[in-house]
């Protein structure tokens, strides 16, 4: 049996990525669309062979209750629409795999867990690096003890935007670079280290000159404390090309994973003694969403609590907010 999947909104991440990804993979395919554009939806329904039955629109999107060939939905909508969208889809009774931010507020990620807990449907967020190998064999390393106590981690992830996004518009993203691609290091630092952060402080900085950016900011930098000790140095910004990484330091080693793409995740380890890091496979894209599909599926098939789910979404959105917070008292 597959798991029979509507894509909301047929952007980048889901007709890039994810429904190919989903074409490729073992359980789950693609039989409904939702667009705001008929031709679009046309184009990939063609593609896909997706009835025009299957097809909605966001004004229609609530009738899909009454529509047996579809299970989940995927959601590939700017952030301001996820929480919106992923309460309707549990309200009609359809299992949900949301982008990554979970939401633009904590209430929001709050409203959604609930609506799916009360329909008794799955919630995953995107959070693909979590089921990325190359993440998940530093994780192992890391509490195996390969690299000891680890005491600071360095981190980092960003990109020059282009004029006219939706993400650098306070209204749709809820926030700038931070929201979008700094979650990433957040949330390997809270993954990896398996804590949530004490203290956090934060700066942040828009050039107000530049006209890319409507009420958010182009760099931010932060820093978290855990529990542990270990102290987390993260920044990212939309005003440069910056590479991603995560950089873990440890009193018997440091271990770095280079990028968080969608084409093959490194890693680099030096550690007394030597250990040879394993590279898994590169998981050319779009491997990494046929996991991830395959895996939310499964969960599905399966009646599991995916592990990436409402919660682990809700945790990052506070945490954002609290750096937020820190970046405007600094
Ligand atoms: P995109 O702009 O390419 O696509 C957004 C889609 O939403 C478009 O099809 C657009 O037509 C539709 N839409 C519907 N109503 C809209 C409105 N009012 N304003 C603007 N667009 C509207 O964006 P994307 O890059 O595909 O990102 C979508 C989501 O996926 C975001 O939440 C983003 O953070 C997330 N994302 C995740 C990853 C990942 O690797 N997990 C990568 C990229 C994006």
């Amino acid at each position: 049996k597959k798991i029979r999947y509507a894509a909301v909104g047929l952007g980048r991440i889901s007709c890039q990525h994810f429904m190919p990804g989903t074409k490729l993979g073992q359980y789950g395919e693609i039989t409904g669309l939702v667009s705001g554009h008929p031709d679009k939806a046309a184009k990939f329904a063609a593609e896909y062979g997706v009835p025009q039955k299957n097809i909605y629109t966001y004004e229609t999107y609530d009738q899909m209750k009454d529509n047996p060939d579809i299970d989940a939905v995927y959601i590939g909508l700017p952030n301001n629409m996820h929480a919106e969208y992923t309460i309707r889809a549990a309200q009609a009774g359809k299992h949900v795999l949301c982008e990554k931010p979970m939401a633009n507020t904590p209430a929001d990620c709050r409203a959604m867990i609930d609506a799916c807990h009360k329909a008794n449907r799955k919630l995953m967020i995107g959070y693909r690096c979590q089921l990325e190998p190359t993440f998940i064999q530093a994780r192992k390393m890391i509490q195996d003890g390969v690299i000891g106590k680890v005491w600071a981690i360095e981190a980092a992830n960003g990109f020059n935007i282009a004029p006219n996004e939706w993400r650098s518009d306070a209204k749709y993203a809820g926030g700038g670079p931070l929201m979008d691609v700094g979650i990433y290091s957040l949330n390997a630092c809270r993954w990896l280290l398996q804590e949530e952060p004490k203290d956090i402080s934060a700066h942040s900085y828009v050039d107000p000159t530049d006209p890319r950016f409507k009420g958010v900011e182009e760099t931010i930098g932060w820093v978290m404390t855990f529990p542990s000790g270990a102290i987390a140095t993260c920044n990212t910004t939309y005003g440069a090309s910056q590479e991603g990484f995560t950089r873990l330091h440890g009193s018997k080693g440091v271990l770095e994973i280079f990028g968080y793409g969608y084409d093959g995740i490194h890693m680099s380890l030096r550690s007394k003694p030597a250990v040879e890091a394993p590279q898994p496979d590169m998981n050319k894209d779009p491997h990494q969403f046929l996991v991830e599909s395959d895996y939310f599926s499964r969960c599905i098939l399966d009646n599991k609590e995916p592990g990436p789910n409402g919660e682990e979404g809700l945790r990052d959105m506070q945490a954002i907010a609290r750096i937020y917070a820190a970046a405007k008292k600094a």
